[in-house]
């Protein structure tokens, strides 16, 4: 071990220890803020919220956040594991040392990249099986059968095989082959994928998990397409998803590209909106639209990315990088995959520290797009929209203020209504 490696592995241990502490301090006020305002509906909601409504999102905030907390913890230690204990150590060396190597310098590492998926896929398992049939359903969210739930599985597993193992076989290639500037040719690549991702994600990716049907009511569908052409806004359609195949939760969106956009109402989202509550909600997304925050969002994606293959670079050529994270390097194989991996396993560690900046942009997003459906619709049926989807959604009205500081991306329901309220009445009069 070098002084360089010795200092990473007290980095990374400092940090991971860090933002262990951090999270658990967010989670445990936030659940101590949302016990102490159990017991009464805040004022402003008073009228409009029932006390069992409250106590229900309030009992559902708290489990998530004790589940969270329980996550975070296996998290840390697997993620101990995997590093300093030697996990992606034991599995490098007996993939190198395989046959496989005789397939090319290729194939062993993607035998890697993809042994680490499968069993990391498997550590997650019991989490997402019973955040999924235990905290959902309590609290009768779910609506996911077990099969269902098995078929989604293995769909999405073949999904990332047949999307995933080229795009990172290419990238290893490129890490390989394309000299000092791989790395920026790495991103180029990535780049292309993710806008090919986003182009056919709704008409290939998207119908394999759900049944898209173009939207029947006709009034409805009048009043959305009067309020886009009032907006400027082409789109090639509006679709139906069956949301309620598997959960409760409501929502709306928009994919695609240019003419090629079109508008997705979840079922469940139709069920529980009047028509004028549905344009609301679709004006807020067009709001986002108007905003240009989709084009910054993926321009400060693209940015990041950049700047995250050229740490990458430089990284992979550290020797202290695999060493303090408890790897030997392969001394004749490429490394590539393993610099790869642990790039990505340290990186959230340290991003995790400035992502109350991100949040912060979200939500100022948030209420400028707010601020456009009031202005192109009823501002009334916003604020009753939004309580309903708050509300559907049991997301508690009194969240801790320094928990949503770094985690929500949307603004808590009483800051979002209480910005509302006064353009509602300067509206009026
Ligand atoms: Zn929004």
């Amino acid at each position: 071990m070098t002084d360089h490696s010795l200092v990473f592995t007290g980095v990374f241990s400092a940090v991971l220890v860090l933002g262990l502490l951090t999270k658990f301090y967010l989670a445990s006020r936030q659940i101590r803020h949302v016990a102490r305002n159990r017991g009464a509906v805040p004022a402003a909601f008073a009228a409009t919220i029932s006390l069992t409504a409250h106590q229900k999102a309030a009992d559902y905030t708290i489990a998530k956040a004790r589940f969270g907390m329980l996550e975070m913890a296996f998290g840390a230690a697997v993620l101990l594991g995997w590093t300093l204990l030697g996990g992606i150590d034991a599995l490098n060396q007996a993939l190198s040392g395989s046959s496989l190597a005789n397939w090319g310098a290729l194939v062993p590492q993607l035998a890697l990249l993809a042994a680490f998926g499968l069993i990391s896929g498997v550590l997650d398992l019991p989490f997402t099986l019973c955040s999924t049939f235990r905290i959902e359903e309590r609290f009768g969210f779910n609506k996911m059968t077990f099969k269902l739930w098995l078929t989604d599985l293995v769909k999405s597993t073949l999904v990332g095989i047949v999307i995933g193992l080229p795009i990172v076989a290419l990238i290893l290639w490129l890490m390989g082959s394309a000299g000092k500037l791989w790395w920026l040719w790495a991103w180029g690549v990535w780049m292309g994928f993710n806008l090919l991702v986003l182009v056919l994600y709704p008409t290939v990716i998207a119908p394999l998990f759900n049944k898209f049907k173009p939207l029947e009511d006709e009034a409805l569908k009048a009043r959305v397409t009067a309020l886009m052409q009032r907006c400027g806004f082409a789109a090639k359609g509006l679709f139906v998803m069956d949301g309620s195949k598997r959960s409760a939760h409501a929502n709306a969106y928009f994919t695609g590209f240019g003419a090629a956009k079109r508008v997705v109402f979840y079922d469940t989202l139709l069920k529980q909106l009047s028509p004028g509550e549905v344009d609301a909600v679709l004006a807020h997304e067009l709001g986002h639209f108007k905003h240009k925050h989709i084009i910054k969002r993926i321009i400060s994606m693209f940015a990041m990315s950049l700047a995250g293959f050229a740490l990458l670079g430089w990284l992979s050529s550290q020797v202290w990088f695999y060493t303090g994270l408890g790897v030997r390097p392969n001394l004749t194989g490429a490394n590539d995959a393993l610099a790869l991996l642990l790039f990505l396993l340290v990186v959230p560690l340290f991003s995790f520290f400035i992502s109350p900046v991100f949040a912060q942009f979200s939500r100022k997003h948030e209420f400028e797009a707010d601020a456009y459906a009031v202005a192109q619709t009823d501002g009334k049926d916003l604020q009753s929209a939004l309580l309903k989807l708050y509300q559907d959604n049991a997301s508690t009205l009194t969240p801790d203020p320094v928990f949503v500081k770094f985690y929500y991306s949307h603004p808590p329901a009483s800051e979002r209504l209480g910005r509302m309220i006064p353009s509602v009445e300067s509206a009026a009069t």
